[in-house]
Order: structure tokens, then sequence, then C-alpha cells
């Protein structure tokens, strides 16, 4: 049986490279080999066990690479096709792909929470010589000629999780948006804010080199949170409130602040991943009927996602390689996480390749 080098993970704090089989692809699926991926926070949690998967499964969930095989029925496509896969994806077929819901795709039934986050969750993922891609009509992507690995591994997950912060918070042409947090998600709110038409987008982190960025990717004005009173400055640049807060690091603190910036009837568009209880401050809710929404999203997948997003890219409407901050071969993962999770010198976010 032929092998292939994979990351794996065995527990908490303990993940490594091993040979593993090279997998065979069944009927709707492809077999891809992978040119470039990256590590994602969710993988941090995942390592620091807040987040369980089984010992033995290959985690990440960011694929670029090249059609190495294609199982029985999967048509369109041609072995040594480049494609980008979403970190979500949805089999197209079921009731809640059907009904729109794609990320919470169930497995031929009903509707299942997270049910279509699949890669380094429920099946292997991406930091590996090649990978397995569930119901692949529906979710291998072309990339164009134009566009190189680098240009968009990103979009795999954290730009497609940043910009539909924008799009369900329902930013609206002329809005001021703020933004909290701006990690590798929330400089992709900013940056999806901004191409959704808002006057007004404002970054807010405690990270200078995150902020400098953040003004790259289409902040207009950033506050550094360790200088001000975030929710009255906020509520000062705004003129009293924002019509969308996003929400981009999932703590109790920050989800607080986006609710206390918030005009009346406006949006908190989540795409924080919380732990433990998450209150909701009654006054701040003006004791829930102040006509606010709250709204939360999961990364959108699907190949037809992934063509949009590259679209905006080829156009260079978008440009994500400044976040590309480290690159790493897949021999020194391990150490990619290390500088990843410990924010060491400016990191973004880590290419890995395989
Ligand atoms: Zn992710
Ligand atoms: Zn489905």
């Amino acid at each position: 049986m032929e092998t292939m080098r994979a990351h794996v993970f065995h527990g908490v704090g303990r993940t490594s490279i091993e040979q593993v089989p090279i997998p065979e692809p069944k009927p709707g699926e492809a077999l891809v080999r992978v040119t470039l991926t990256t590590i994602c926070g969710t993988d941090l949690h995942i390592v620091r066990g807040e987040y369980p998967v089984k010992p033995g499964l290959v985690i990440g969930h960011e694929p670029v690479g090249v059609i190495a095989e294609l199982g029985a029925g999967v048509t369109g496509y041609k072995v040594g096709e480049r494609v980008l896969i979403g970190a979500i994806t949805p089999c197209g077929q079921c009731r809640a792909c059907l009904s729109g819901h794609l990320s919470q795709c169930g497995h031929g039934e009903g509707y299942e929470a997270l049910g279509g986050w699949r890669f380094g969750n429920t099946i292997n993922g991406a930091p590996a010589e090649y990978l397995i891609v569930p119901a692949a009509q529906a979710n291998l992507a072309k990339i164009p000629d134009a566009l190189t690995d680098e240009q968009v591994v990103l979009l795999a997950d954290i730009a497609s999780t940043g910009i539909s912060g924008a799009e369900s918070g329902g930013v609206r042409i002329g809005d001021t948006v703020a933004v909290f947090a701006q990690g590798p998600i929330g400089l992709c709110a900013t940056a999806g804010a901004k191409l959704m038409g808002a006057a007004l987008v404002i970054g807010i982190d405690r990270n200078p080199t995150r902020l400098e960025t953040a003004r790259r990717m289409g902040a207009d004005v950033v506050v550094d949170a360790r200088e001000c009173d975030v929710v009255a400055e906020v509520r000062r640049l705004s003129g009293g409130g924002v019509d969308v807060a996003i929400e981009a690091l999932g703590e109790q603190t920050t989800f607080e602040m986006a609710l206390r910036v918030l005009r009346p009837g406006g949006t908190l568009s989540s795409l924080g991943v919380y732990s433990g209880k998450l209150q909701i401050p009654y006054e701040a809710f003006a004791a829930g009927i102040g006509d606010h929404r709250i709204v939360t999203t999961l990364c959108p997948g699907g190949k037809e996602r992934m063509r949009r997003l590259m679209e905006l890219v080829k156009h260079s409407r978008l440009d994500l390689t400044p976040l590309l901050t480290h690159h790493v071969s897949l021999e020194d993962i391990v150490e990619g996480y290390r500088i990843f999770g410990e924010q060491r010198d400016g990191v973004l976010k880590v290419a890995v390749k395989p």
C-alpha cells in the first residue's frame, strides 16, 4: 500500500507528521494532491483540547491542490486541474443544503449543526500530501490560471468566514460598521464590510501591528482597545451607535462591547466561536425590545462560494497575501503551530507546503 505524509492529531497537545496510507476515492469523491494549505485558529482549539476530535485524524481544513484521481460519477473535471476546496464541504443534496443552509449540511436526512464542516473534524483534513474531497461535484472549484495558490488559499476559510460576517450582518451602502478584533477573520470581515459598501469601517484590536494591517484591509479608523474606552469611542465615531457590529473573537467581553456600540435596530453579526456561557446584559439589549438582530454564521463553503471569492481576487477587489506572513514545509508544521499559537513575530497566517 502506498503511503503519504500527513499531520496527525494524537491527543491534547500532541500532533506529528506520520506516514499514512494514500486513500482511494469512492464514488462521488475526488483525490487531490495538496499543494498548499494553512493553519486555522480552530486547529489550535483542537490541539488544546477545546474542541474534541478523534485521535488519529489529520487536522486542518484549508486545501489548495491538483486533482489526482476522480471517483465514479464525478463529471466535468480532469486529472491535473488545479482546485480550491472550501473548508466547509456541503453535499448540495440534503434538506439543509436545499434549504440554503449549506454549512449545516446533514448526512442525507435533516440538518446537523456544523455538519458541513468535515475536513479535520469528521474526516481527514488538508495538511497531507493527498486529501479525499467528499461530494466532489459540489466542492471542487477550478482555480483560474492567473491566480497563484498563495492568492487563493485563504479563501477556503478565513475570507469566506470574515466576509460572511458583513454579508450576514446585512451591511448596506453608507453603513457604519465596527469590527471587534483584527485577527485573520476580523481582518477579512473588515475587508468584507468595505466590499459591501460601508461608509465607515472601524477596526478594533489591542495589537498595533494588526491595527496597521486593518487599515490596509479597509478600515477607515482603527481603535486601540488598550488606549481608550472602546464603547464610548466607537459611539462617538459613529454618531451614537453603529449599524452593524461584527464580533470576530468569540469572547464575552467583545460580544458585549459589540452589543453596546449598536444603535437600536442594528445588527450584531457574530463570527466568534464561544466556549462556556455567553451572557447578554439586558440594558445593552434594551431589555430585549430594541429591534436588535443577532446573527451567527459558519463559514460558507461549496464550489460556487469559492468561485465568487476567486472572482474578487482575480479582479483585484481583494488581496489576502499580506495576511500570509509565514511559510513552512509540512515537516515543520508543528513549529508553524507554535509560531501561530503564541502569536510570535507578527504572525497572521502560516502557509504550509506539503
Ligand atoms: Zn478554520
Ligand atoms: Zn447537504
